[in-house]
């Protein structure tokens, strides 16, 4: 049966004149206390002494990822990215009396995938805990969660940064995992300063997550991004989260501390919701400064939560972690602990318990991002950090590979063109592959049409440009229209060279005396006044056998 829904006139739920001003002064009062203690100038000293002391930035990431499933955690209703508000709500979402929690299989399953991809040991039994706090978004006023035994723990990520001047070396690196636990997402709070409200859509109320927690194993912005790209690959590889960051399926808070090599680590802050890998980056690098600037004149960082302002480019603090600690957990006491077992463990006595098998679970899983790439480089020969960008950009795997089927030129020349031509083009214009004008299959036209030697590689550049602006048609098509196929006569090519050399006697008294790489000047004077229709090869032939033939040093005409 459909869950019930409840929706109120104007779609959304209403909490008037919802205000945290009263609180929030406080605290500001509280946090100016701290920054203007008399030690102040002390330890300003101490910082002085200390600012040849290099830092040492720490980073540790919690995502919440949503779980791809149909419905929520622990109710019927359907999950779904911009339904009407408070259009998905079950009596449970909305916590009216009396109504309990159902386990969903698919989210349990989501969890274990994750869990085994991510390398971690998958706790047989876990447990489901309340975690408190008031919110107008959350009216149970407590969110279901997995504190004292969450479903995994102990995994690891790997990953690799592309550094180098070119971005062509790879640097791999591993980041372990905590853990990762079951827990429902809150609704979301509008709040509309002009009409002094706040409005609630419990929508989102109740959708499964799995909260990441990643060790503090990073250094800077470029690495947690890198991790969370990598994470977001896994997750999308294993169908187990959509992991979309514009949409919130992927949210990500980055924890960050600096210390002296050698100290203890330092106090962290929390930079909250970070919806976008650049961001993130942007935002942890700007938070370590922060921290260095602070400590360097003296000051103290605070355990506080902030915000990154993407527009300011900068963190804000927006209330101190102290306050908030207490959650006041407690188990759950409408859910049975959470039974998982393999052929090694079979469960006894579970007729009351919630159980799955992770057996098949394991069978299932499928190539990870690393396999994928290893598998590329393999097949294709193509070297491991062009395996990453196709990775890396959403369809262009499969857009090569399609490239690959329909041309005879091989992986190592194919990979530049889309690389270099073609993902140059669309990063220019903002576009993502599924929005290209150009299919795979027109590209390998126009590769087989450079590869047969119909057209030179500078035409091939030409009809590129024209095929962006004119989408579907062929590029043989084009070729012909525009008469930018090679010129195939060799008498036409031959009179054509012999007006170069007239025309750079300079060049060619050079070459005379010894000079080849003059030679190379006068092939590309070929190309232009043939506007690259001339085959370089042939051209460089002819060039040769009539700079033999000329007399040295003599003018040629
Ligand atoms: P809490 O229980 O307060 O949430 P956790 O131990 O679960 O603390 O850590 C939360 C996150 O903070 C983890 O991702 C962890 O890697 C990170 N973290 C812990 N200590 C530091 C630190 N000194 N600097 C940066 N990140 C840290
Ligand atoms: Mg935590």
């Amino acid at each position: 049966m459909a869950a019930p829904t409840i929706s109120c006139g104007r779609g959304w739920f209403r909490a008037r004149s919802f205000s945290f001003g009263g609180v929030a002064e406080l605290r500001c009062r509280k946090s100016l206390a701290l920054t203007s203690t008399p030690c102040r100038s002390a330890s300003r000293t101490a910082a002085k002494q200390n600012r040849d002391v290099p830092w040492t930035a720490v980073v540790g990431l919690e995502i919440h990822a949503q779980i791809c499933s149909n419905s929520k955690l622990f109710s019927g209703s359907q999950v779904q990215f911009a339904a009407p508000p408070n259009s998905l709500v079950s009596f449970f979402d909305a916590s009216l009396p009396g109504t309990l929690p159902v386990l969903n299989r698919r989210c349990v399953e989501a969890a274990v995938t994750t869990g085994l991809a991510l390398n971690c040991t998958i706790n047989k039994k876990s447990l489901f805990d309340r975690k408190h706090y008031f919110y107008a978004d959350l009216p149970a006023g407590y969110q279901i969660t997995q504190q004292r035994l969450p479903i995994a723990v102990n995994g690891s990520l790997s990953y690799s940064l592309c550094t180098g001047k070119n971005q062509n070396e790879l640097v791999n690196r591993t980041v372990r995992v905590k853990q990762i636990q079951l827990e429902q997402d809150s609704g979301k709070s509008l709040h509309d300063d002009a009409r002094h409200q706040t409005l609630v859509d419990l929508n989102r109320a109740g959708v499964g997550l799995m909260e990441v927690v990643m060790e503090p194993d990073m250094c800077c912005g470029e690495e947690a991004a890198a991790a969370v790209r990598e994470l977001q690959l896994i997750l999308q590889a294993l169908g187990s989260s959509q992991a979309n960051m514009a949409e919130g399926q992927l949210r990500v808070d980055a924890n960050v501390s600096v210390h002296h090599p050698g100290q203890p680590y330092g106090v962290r802050t929390e930079v909250k919701n970070l919806n976008s890998a650049r961001f993130l980056a942007k935002a942890i690098d700007y938070e370590i400064q922060r921290q260095i600037n602070e400590l360097e004149n003296g000051g103290t960082i605070l355990n506080e939560t902030r915000t990154f302002d993407y527009k300011l480019g900068c963190t804000i603090a927006m209330r101190d972690k102290e306050g908030q600690q207490d959650y006041r957990f407690m188990p759950e006491p409408n859910l049975p602990p959470l039974i998982l077992y393999d052929a090694k463990s079979l469960p006894t006595h579970t007729s009351h318990l919630q159980v799955v098998n992770i057996d098949p679970l394991r069978e299932k899983l499928p190539d990870l991002p690393s396999v994928k790439r290893a598998k590329l480089v393999e097949r294709y020969g193509i070297q491991p950090q062009h395996s990453f960008t196709l990775l890396n950009e959403d369809g262009l795997v499969e857009f090569f590979e399609t490239v690959m089927t329909a041309t005879q030129m091989n992986a190592k020349k194919v990979i530049g063109w889309i690389l270099k031509d073609f993902l140059g083009y669309l990063k220019q214009r903002n576009l993502v592959v599924d929005e290209s004008p150009i299919s795979p299959l027109l590209l390998a036209e126009l590769l087989n049409l450079l590869e047969s030697g119909t057209i030179s590689s500078s035409a091939a550049k030409q009809v590129l440009e024209i095929m962006w602006n004119r989408e579907g048609k062929s590029p043989t098509l084009i070729a012909k229209e525009k008469k930018l196929e090679l010129i195939r006569d060799l008498n036409e090519l031959e009179h054509i060279c012999l007006g170069v050399m007239d025309g750079h006697q300079k060049e060619v008294a050079e070459i005379n005396k010894g000079n080849k790489k003059v030679l190379n000047k006068l092939i590309g004077e070929v190309q232009r006044a043939t506007r690259g229709r001339s085959d370089p090869a042939s051209v460089k032939q002819i060039l040769e056998k009539q700079l033999l033939l000329q007399p040295r040093n003599k003018p040629l005409s």
